[in-house]
């Protein structure tokens, strides 16, 4: 072999490698398209609940709100063969106003034993999907109380809720694993299933002595109960709602790496708990966790949970759940490709800021929780591969139709089942996001993030309170942009025309442009004259023959509408938001 050919060799050698490691999107003209199939898959699966039940719904409505609980004490034996639960909650919280009773929502399927304050039993009223309770003395605001509910019952698997205690079997092996969100947390758990009622909690699991127990916060320790079963206690001392409490057991192995904290200092176990036989493949998809992290920590502020750790744990499902500091991994998804399971990693890690830290207020804002976790996909993306935002959400996260699968409103209108408008909650959701960014800047976007993060820490924020902030960092009310992205089905249809003309007084050129705006669908609280009108601003990209542009923006808020721009040469081509900022239908 001649020194030529080995430099030329090691030169194939190096290039294969590079190529292995990022995939440039000129490579693979299927990326785009991979992509798009990966985030319909996690959107399809990541819905969890068809058949909820409407009087769960209701009773998410009419909650009297005059309970704030401050801490649960969960303990909860498993049994996976014949299924079955059995348990104890205890509930610490104080009144918010005078309270008589206390409704504890416990589906039908639990059997309530007894119900115990300072060792007395309480009289309790039951119905289909709450416990009701008489207090011996009405509570007076402000008043604290503990109360124990004891209670076992057979696990809701499948169908009546669409999620539940999940329990299923790989190979011989029985694993027995929650999905609550958004009505299931009181099918496995007597709680006060509310998002906006967030407190901490301690986790006691029993299962049998082979299996392993990932759950929420930090492993405190692991002991026996007896010869045959085994206890682990789990303790989550970030507040948490009760839709992202989640116990998972099975013979789960374990591997973990590490996560170096913004600081440079502090460093997080990022910790992995999968079935035996999927052990090599998660150790080969599961490491970019790592990257993600480091993508998103600088952009959304240090990760949330630092003081405990993220985890992800394999669980019986197709989809992929945002469990506080521990996400459940549907057990099919360590096989697809690289892609995809990097959507999914990036899907879920990112619900840790946005859905976790900062909770929906109500189920009505479930885009506050899907739209980001999906813009937050492009966002990994972008940064990891170095693509365009605007290409990939173009190319992967747009039919380019004003009444396809994201036709609907963003604002999730029915509460019986918030995820059934998939399309609009997730993909127009992040579309939400990504004309923000165009509108606020790059800069000012972030900043606005990180803000939004900051003020609603632990807590829950709503539609208006996000607008609120991005107000604050647009510095002038966004009323037009929210109530015709929000509240809106659809997205505008444009009609682009275009004609140059000599000017008369100059050997300049005039561009003239018109924009028709010809969508059907009105915006709700809208004058009339402006109630199917779409408000953006918009780039046009001149372009000259010589290669060079430039961009102008117009402001477009009418039906119908002309803008003139001079210059000094013809342009040979007019770009209407070739950049991709405008969720649009171009006729
Ligand atoms: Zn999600």
């Amino acid at each position: 072999m001649t020194r030529r050919t080995k430099l030329w060799l090691l030169f194939v050698v190096i290039w294969l490698a590079v190529l292995s490691i990022r995939i440039p999107v000129w490579s693979q003209p299927s990326i785009y398209e991979t992509i798009r199939e990966a985030h319909r898959l996690l959107e399809q699966i990541d819905e969890p609940s068809h058949q909820t039940i409407a009087s769960i719904a209701q009773a998410r409505l009419d909650r009297p709100r005059a309970i704030d609980v401050t801490h649960y004490h969960l303990q909860i034996e498993l049994t996976p063969d014949p299924p079955r639960l059995a348990g104890a909650v205890t509930i610490e919280g104080r009144a918010t106003a005078p309270v008589e009773a206390i409704q504890i929502d416990a589906y039908e399927n639990l059997i309530i034993d007894a119900v115990r304050s300072d060792g007395i039993a309480l009289p309790f009223q039951r119905t289909a999907d709450r416990i009701i309770l008489g207090l011996p003395h009405a509570l007076s605001t402000g008043e604290s109380f503990t109360i124990t509910v004891d209670y076992h019952g057979v696990p809701v698997t499948s169908g009546v809720l669409g999620g539940g205690m999940l329990v299923a079997r790989h190979g011989a092996v029985y694993v027995m694993a929650n999905l609550s969100e958004p009505y299931a947390a009181p099918t496995w758990w007597p709680c006060i299933d509310h998002p906006s009622d967030k407190a901490t909690i301690d986790i006691e699991a029993v299962v049998p002595r082979a299996y392993v127990v990932a759950s929420n916060g930090v492993l405190e320790r692991v002991e026996p109960v007896g010869n045959r079963k085994t206890r682990y206690v789990w303790r989550e001392e970030y507040p948490i709602a009760t839709y992202l409490v989640s116990v998972a057991a099975t013979n789960y192995v374990q591997f973990e790496e590490s996560y170096i904290a913004l600081d440079g200092r502090t460093t997080m176990p990022l910790v992995y708990y999968v079935y035996p036989e999927h052990l090599a493949a998660a150790q080969q998809k599961f490491p970019v966790t790592r990257s993600a992290m480091e993508i998103f920590a600088p952009l959304f502020g240090e990760y949330p949970f630092l003081a405990e750790k993220y985890g992800m744990v394999e669980f019986p499902w197709g989809g992929a759940m945002e469990h506080q500091t521990m996400t459940s991994m549907g057990d099919r998804i360590v096989h697809l490709g690289d892609l995809t399971v990097q959507d999914f990693i990036s899907h879920e890690l990112a619900h840790q800021w946005w859905g976790d830290w900062v909770t929906l207020a109500t189920w009505h804002d479930i885009w506050l929780n899907e739209g980001f976790a999906t813009y937050s996909e492009v966002l990994f993306f972008e940064r990891f591969y170095g693509w365009d935002p605007g290409e990939l959400m173009d190319r992967s996260y747009d039919d380019h139709r004003a009444f396809g699968r994201m036709g609907g409103t963003v604002y999730a209108e029915d509460l019986e089942n918030p995820f059934d408008d998939h399309g609009a909650i997730y993909t127009k959701g992040a579309w939400v996001l990504h004309m923000l960014r165009h509108i606020l800047g790059e800069r000012e976007f972030f900043a606005m993030l990180k803000d939004y993060g900051r003020r609603f820490a632990f807590a829950n924020a709503s539609t208006e309170d996000f607008q609120r902030v991005c107000e604050d960092h647009y510095g002038a009310p966004m009323d037009w942009f929210f109530q015709q992205w929000i509240f809106a089905p659809g997205r505008p249809i444009y009609h682009v025309e275009w004609e140059v003309m000599p000017t008369e007084t100059s050997d300049d050129y005039t561009v003239l442009l018109s924009v028709e705006q010809v969508q059907p669908q009105r915006i709700p609280g809208r004058p009339e004259e402006l109630e199917r009108v779409y408000i953006m601003p918009i780039d046009i990209t001149l372009h000259y023959d010589d290669g060079s542009s430039e961009t102008r923006v117009i402001w477009n808020d009418a039906r119908r509408q002309e803008f003139t721009f001079v210059v000094p040469r013809p342009p040979t081509r007019i770009g209407f938001d070739e950049g991709h900022w405008v969720l649009k239908e171009v006729r």
